[in-house]
Parts: C-alpha cells; sequence; structure tokens
C-alpha cells in the first residue's frame, strides 16, 4: 500500500491526525526534501527507510515505492502542502494503476491557507472578491497561454501565485498588463508557518523591490488583491441578524 500524504505547509504540527499516523506505521518514506520540514520524520519508526525526493527522478522514486511493494511493505510519499497542487502525484499514481498497486490519498494543509493565516487574511470577503485564482508564472516549467497572467488578473479577484518568486519584475508588468493598479494590494510570504516565516505587505507595483530588498529569492507565495488591505467590504450575510438560514430564522428590523 502507497498513501499519497500532504505534510501541510511547514509547522510538524499542520500535518492531519490521518497523514501523521501514516507517517508513524510507514517501511519506507519518500519525502520532498526541498520544501517538507523534516522535523515530520521524528514520526517514523526506528527502522523506517527514508528517501530524499529532491535528489531523484520520478523513475527512482517509482523504484523505492514499487520495491517497497514487492516486499510487502507500506509507503508514504510525502508531498509539501497538499499533494493536489503543483505536486507531480498523477504521474506517480499512473504507474502504480498500470502496475495493479493501491494507493490512498491524505490531504494536507497547502501553503496558500498557511499564507492567508500569515496574514490573518479572508481571500474571500464580500464585495471585494469571491474568488481565489491559483495560478503561476511559466518558468522552465511551462503555463498554458489561455491562462497567462494578465487574463487572470482582469477578474480583479484574490491572486496567489505559486512558483514565481524569481519573476517579480515580469509578474508585476502581466498583472498591470491585465488591468490591476500599480497600487493594488499584494503580499510576500516566505516560508509560511515555518520558524522563519516572514510576510510583507507591499503593492503590485513594488513586489519585485520588496523581495529584493528582503532577499527572498523562494519558497514565498504571492498574494494579489484587494483582500489584503481588506479592502471595503460588506458584513456577511451568514450572520446577519435579518438572514434567515437553514439553522435560524432571521428577525425582521423593528
Ligand atoms: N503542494 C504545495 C505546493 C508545491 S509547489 C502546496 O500545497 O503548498 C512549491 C511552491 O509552493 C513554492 O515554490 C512556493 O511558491 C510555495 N510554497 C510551498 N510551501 C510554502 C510555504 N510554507 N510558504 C510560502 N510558499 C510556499
Amino acid at each position: 500500500m502507497v498513501h499519497f500524504v500532504g505534510a501541510g505547509p511547514g509547522a510538524p504540527d499542520l500535518i492531519t491526525l490521518r497523514g501523521m499516523r501514516c507517517l508513524q506505521e510507514a517501511d519506507v518514506i519518500v519525502y520532498a526534501g526541498s520544501l517538507v520540514n523534516p522535523q515530520l520524520l521524528e514520526y517514523k519508526k526506528p527502522d523506517c527507510e527514508v528517501y530524499d525526493s529532491a535528489r531523484m527522478t520520478l523513475e527512482e522514486v517509482l523504484e523505492v515505492l514499487l520495491r517497497a511493494e514487492a516486499e510487502e511493505k507500506t509507503s508514504v510519499r510525502l508531498h509539501t502542502g497538499d499533494p493536489c497542487l503543483y505536486g507531480a502525484i498523477r504521474e506517480q499514481m499512473d504507474v502504480l494503476d498500470r502496475e495493479g498497486i493501491a494507493y490512498d490519498y491524505c490531504p494536507g494543509v497547502s501553503s496558500f491557507c498557511g499564507a492567508a493565516s500569515a496574514l490573518n487574511l479572508e481571500y474571500t470577503l464580500p464585495d471585494v472578491s469571491q474568488s481565489v485564482v491559483i495560478t503561476r508564472m511559466a518558468g522552465r516549467t511551462s503555463v498554458p497561454e489561455r491562462e497567462e497572467i494578465a487574463s487572470f488578473a482582469a477578474h480583479h479577484a484574490t491572486m496567489v501565485i505559486f512558483l514565481s518568486t524569481g519573476m517579480l519584475r515580469k509578474l508585476s508588468e502581466r498583472l498591470t498588463a491585465g488591468g490591476y493598479e500599480p497600487e493594488t494590494p499584494a503580499a510576500i510570504v516566505y516560508k509560511a508557518t515555518w520558524e522563519d516565516e516572514r510576510s510583507f505587505v507591499c503593492t503590485v507595483g513594488t513586489l519585485a523591490e520588496t523581495a529584493e530588498r528582503n532577499q527572498i529569492t523562494k519558497t514565498a507565495l504571492i498574494i494579489v488583491g484587494d483582500v489584503v488591505s481588506h479592502g471595503s467590504y460588506r458584513r456577511s450575510d451568514l450572520y446577519n441578524p435579518a438572514f434567515t438560514t437553514e439553522f435560524r430564522e432571521g428577525k425582521s428590523e423593528k
């Protein structure tokens, strides 16, 4: 059995209870050492074999997982945040499917949630934005052309941009080309929920200089939109005394 497990954004107590149990029971762990907090390995059994996938190819990872399976061992493939975002899990699952090997998937707290917690943000403020665009700049990995940053920026929704800290000048330029004003609030969150977490509130126009001044070059998320400065939002309907829900009768104002 192979368990794909989300490690959470960094703090070792932000893995789920289910994920922690998978680590405690694993005979083999393959973890993404570039971003997963190594403190999570303290949950493992003393004789558990550990591999850091940062130094491995897909083929090498699969070789470890297939060998473990042949030896009737339980393995954990530990991915940062939640594996569903930029996790490269499908290519592993396809091989396991072909080999008839059973696997399951334990979700994790994605770093975009960790970044919101770092800044006490609500990404979906009424009347400000009700959508979150999770995306990245094209780098060495391409992005489909129809998903170009400017096309998303045109919506003025909240944006969380992964994997793009090294391209902030270009990012600002594309956000502005799409219709965000350079003064639009933005933030850089470095190593959300880690002990050395740092966060900076700036604007779309000052992303690159803010990162340079603070020497942030990787492991960061960029958040863009008026929710960063809390905008001029409207209070929720759900908790409004006059609003009736399935659980509560609204009281009209007298
Ligand atoms: N599956 C992961 C994302 C993996 S892609 C998740 O759900 O979070 C790797 C990128 O995620 C990094 O380049 C960075 O942009 C972002 N990232 C991962 N962990 C982070 C953290 N703790 N703080 C800020 N950004 C992080």
